[in-house]
C-alpha cells in the first residue's frame, strides 16, 4: 500500500479518493474548499491538510483532479503547490482534462525537481467515478506509468498507456471528438421522432439492439426523451474540452467541422441557462429550435 495525497475533492475527485482509502492507501486529501476535504475526512479514513503542498509531503504518488489548464498550474506550482512539497523520486499523476501543452510544460517543471508526471484524464462520469469503474487514458514514461497504474487501479475499469508525456489528454481529446457529434446525431433521432409521433422508448427499445446503439443511447435517451439534465457530465465542462480539441486540431492540422459545429451548438445551450446540465442537453436546442 501506499501513501499518496489527492487534491481536488470535486464530483469526480471525492469518490475517487475513498476509492484509494478503501484499498487501504494512507490517503490526505486537500480542497481548495476546506469544507469538502472536512466531509471526505467525515465518511472515509484518511487525513487532511492545509495547503496542497502539505498534503503532497512524504507521498509517493500525489494525484490531481481539479478544473481547467490554470487550475493544474495552480495546485502544481508555487510555495503551496504540489511539487514544492513533494520529494524527489515521488509521481505526480494529473486526472484533470488539460491541453497536452500544459501537461508537457508541468511534467518538465516536475522532471527538473526529480519528480515523475503522468497524464491520466478519465472518461466514466460521476457513475464511472463512484463506482470505480474509470476508463483512465495514460501519458508519460514506462516507468512512471507502471509505478503508478496499481494506484489509479483503485477506481478503474481500464488503464492504459498511450505514449510520452501528453498522449493521455490526446486520447481523451479523441474521447471527447467521439462523443459530441453522436450526442447531436442522438438528438436529432430522438426529435425527430417525437415530430413523427413515435414513442421514445419502443423505439430506442429496438434500434439500440441494432447498428445505432450507443453508450449514449443505452444510458442517456430515456432521460434526453423526458427532458432531464440535472445530472452528469456538465456542458460548460465540455465546452472547456471542445475548446482544447479545436485549437490542438489547429495546431496539428486535424480538420473537426462536426465537432466545430457541435461546440456553437453547446454554446447556445450555455445562453438557454444549460452550462451545468448534461452533455445531451443539446436535444433541448433542437427542440428550441423544432
Ligand atoms: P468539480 O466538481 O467542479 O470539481 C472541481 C474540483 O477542482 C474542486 O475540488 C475544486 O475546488 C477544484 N479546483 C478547481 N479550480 C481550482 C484551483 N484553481 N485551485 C484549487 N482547486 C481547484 O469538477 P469535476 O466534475 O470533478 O471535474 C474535474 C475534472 O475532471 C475536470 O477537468 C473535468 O473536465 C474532468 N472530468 C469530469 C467528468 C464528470 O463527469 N464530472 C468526467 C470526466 C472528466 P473547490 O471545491 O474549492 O471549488
Amino acid at each position: 500500500m501506499a501513501k499518496v495525497a489527492f487534491l481536488g475533492l470535486g464530483v469526480m475527485g471525492f469518490p475517487m479518493a475513498g476509492h484509494l482509502a478503501a484499498r487501504g492507501h494512507a490517503v490526505t486529501v486537500w480542497n481548495r474548499t476546506a469544507a469538502k476535504a472536512e466531509a471526505w475526512v467525515g465518511q472515509h479514513s484518511g487525513q487532511r491538510a492545509a495547503t496542497a503542498a502539505e498534503a503532497a509531503s512524504g507521498a509517493d504518488f500525489v494525484l490531481a483532479c481539479v478544473g481547467n489548464d490554470d487550475d493544474l498550474r495552480q495546485v502544481c506550482l508555487g510555495a503551496t503547490g504540489a511539487f514544492a512539497g513533494m520529494a524527489p523520486g515521488a509521481i505526480f499523476v494529473d486526472h484533470t482534462t488539460v491541453s497536452a501543452q500544459v501537461t508537457r510544460e508541468l511534467s518538465a517543471l516536475a522532471a527538473e525537481k526529480g519528480l515523475g508526471f503522468v497524464d491520466a484524464p478519465v472518461s466514466g462520469g460521476q457513475a464511472g467515478a463512484e463506482n470505480g469503474v474509470l476508463s483512465v487514458m495514460c501519458g508519460g514514461s514506462a516507468a512512471d506509468y507502471a509505478a503508478a497504474e496499481p494506484v489509479i487501479a483503485a477506481y478503474a475499469r481500464i488503464c492504459r498507456r498511450l505514449g510520452e508525456s501528453g498522449a493521455g489528454q490526446l486520447a481523451k481529446m479523441c474521447n471527447q471528438i467521439a462523443i459530441a457529434g453522436l450526442v447531436q446525431g442522438l438528438a436529432e433521432s430522438l426529435h425527430f421522432a417525437e415530430k413523427a409521433g413515435l414513442e421514445a422508448g419502443a423505439l430506442v427499445e429496438v434500434i439500440s439492439q441494432g447498428a445505432a446503439g450507443s453508450w449514449q443511447m443505452a444510458n442517456r435517451a430515456q432521460t434526453m426523451a423526458e427532458n432531464r439534465f440535472d445530472f452528469g457530465f456538465a456542458v460548460d465542462w465540455m465546452r472547456k474540452d471542445l475548446g482544447i480539441c479545436l485549437a490542438t486540431a489547429n495546431e496539428t492540422g486535424a480538420s473537426l467541422p462536426v465537432t466545430a459545429l457541435v461546440d456553437q451548438f453547446y454554446k447556445d445551450v450555455q445562453k438557454l441557462g444549460g452550462g451545468r446540465w448534461d452533455t445531451s442537453s443539446l436535444i433541448a436546442r433542437v427542440r428550441a429550435l423544432g
